[in-house]
């Protein structure tokens, strides 16, 4: 095969990866992909009865601290002013998330100054104080009490990763923050928005270059291809993005992931819950929460009477079924140290990725991680003066 590198996963790492390597180093760069379509878990079509651009994966909220990032992304796409909110409903009631001073007034039926709420949440918080915060439910009882702890992350947790909060790690919750204000903001990143003409157009965009040939519907562990894709390994360098433990065919052992159904459903109403995201608290409602698209694109010229809602519901993957979210319990952890010993013996392969790290990543992240990789080991690769 004629090419320079070859790239596993058409995600936002391994599109990165690509792009750059096109762009600024003109090399010849294959990215393969076992699935029909580009960009990864980011991936968005239309649904047809509708026109609604349904995020296919799951929403995808794009947010960024990072102006390198943020920079970067700009010069495939522009991003409209969409600030991200979301609700939840529990016990019959619906209250604003992330747990703000507009949440705790409405659960305490109280008008609390920021003051007053933080003081009565540390009070709440020492009364379940621990020595060592050792996991989820430890860290989100320092953040915000037991009470609140049960109404709203207790059991919306254990649905979502139907493992004991008690056995999960506290960084899982350190994601949300919990504010003494009215500001309902989820993210608390300096930049944020969705791409103006959808995920799929500023994905095709990245992956548009002579030198990128895209192949999908091919996985990289099937043997019976015309050319084998995994013999060039050896050859060219290679980026992996799939999963870490496949690769290595599970040797150490299979890491867990949470995978997630999703039911979707065209309504006839022009608004079917008045917001683009409603988390059910409670352990009666079986899914977890509901995207409502249209309300991603107010600016769009959306249709007045339908709308379309997709239902969550999350379980532990089995084989057959996508990886999405590294549940990383203790044993992981374990089995994770032992992969990335055998990821060192691998000088030609660079793991990376949700998958190929076996970490949370959010978008800005992946393609951050991306960006590093291609400036501290694939820019030094390929530089013709590279020591031998
Ligand atoms: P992926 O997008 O997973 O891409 C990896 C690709 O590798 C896949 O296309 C897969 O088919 C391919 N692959 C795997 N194995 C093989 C093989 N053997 N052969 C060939 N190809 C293979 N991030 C945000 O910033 N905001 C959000 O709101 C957000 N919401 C999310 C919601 C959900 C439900 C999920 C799952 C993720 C969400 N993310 C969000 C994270 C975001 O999807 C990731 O950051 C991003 O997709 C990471 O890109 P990646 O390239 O690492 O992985
Ligand atoms: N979480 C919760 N209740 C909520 C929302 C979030 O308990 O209503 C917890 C839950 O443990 C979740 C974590 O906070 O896994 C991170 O939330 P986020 O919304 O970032 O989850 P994601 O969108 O990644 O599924």
């Amino acid at each position: 095969m004629n090419v320079d590198l070859v790239v596993v996963g058409a995600g936002f790492f391994g599109l990165t990866v690509a792009e750059r390597c096109a762009n600024e180093l003109g090399l010849r760069v294959v990215v393969i992909d076992k699935r029909d379509h580009i960009g990864g878990n980011a991936y968005s079509s239309v649904e047809p009865e509708t026109g609604i651009e349904v995020h296919r994966y799951g929403a995808h909220l794009f947010h960024t601290s990072n102006k390198v990032v943020w920079d970067y992304v700009n010069t495939f796409t522009s991003f409209t002013d969409y600030r991200h909110r979301v609700y939840t409903t529990h016990k019959g009631e619906v209250f604003p998330l992330p747990i703000n001073l507009g949440t705790i007034n409405q659960f305490f039926h109280s008008a609390y100054s920021p003051t007053e709420a933080r003081a009565l949440i540390s009070e709440q918080a020492a009364e379940g104080a621990v020595a060592t915060v050792a996991n989820l439910e430890d860290k989100a009882v320092a953040l915000i009490g037991r009470p609140l702890y049960e109404a709203f992350i207790r059991d919306y947790t254990a649905k979502q990763w139907q493992t004991d909060p008690r056995e999960l790690p506290a960084e899982v919750i350190s994601r949300l923050p919990v504010r003494y204000n009215y500001d309902n903001r989820y993210f608390s990143d300096t930049y944020e928005g969705l791409p103006v003409d959808g995920y799929t157009a500023w994905i095709e965009r990245m992956a548009d270059h002579p030198n990128i040939e895209v192949r999908l519907s091919t996985d990289f562990f099937d043997l019976d291809q015309e050319i084998n894709i995994r013999d060039t390994v050896g050859t060219v360098p290679v980026v992996y993005t799939g999963p870490v433990d496949r690769y290595f065919d599970y040797s150490e052992g299979p890491l867990s992931w949470r995978t997630l159904d999703f039911e979707e459903e065209v309504v006839q109403t022009g608004d079917y819950q008045g917001t683009p995201v409603m988390n059910y608290a409670d352990t009666d409602v079986e899914y977890t929460r509901i995207h409502e698209f249209k309300h991603f694109h107010p600016e769009r010229d959306y249709p007045a009477d339908k709308t379309v809602i997709m239902r969550e519901y999350s379980r532990f993957a089995e084989d057959a079924d996508e990886p999405y979210y590294p549940v990383n319990t203790a044993v992981d952890r374990e089995r994770l140290l032992r992969y990335r010993e055998r990821i060192a013996e691998q000088p030609n392969v660079i793991f990376g990725g949700r998958l190929g790290t076996y970490q949370y990543l959010d978008m800005h992240m992946a393609i951050g991680a991306a960006l590093s990789t291609f400036e501290n080991k694939l820019r030094p690769l390929f530089a013709t003066d590279a020591p031998a």
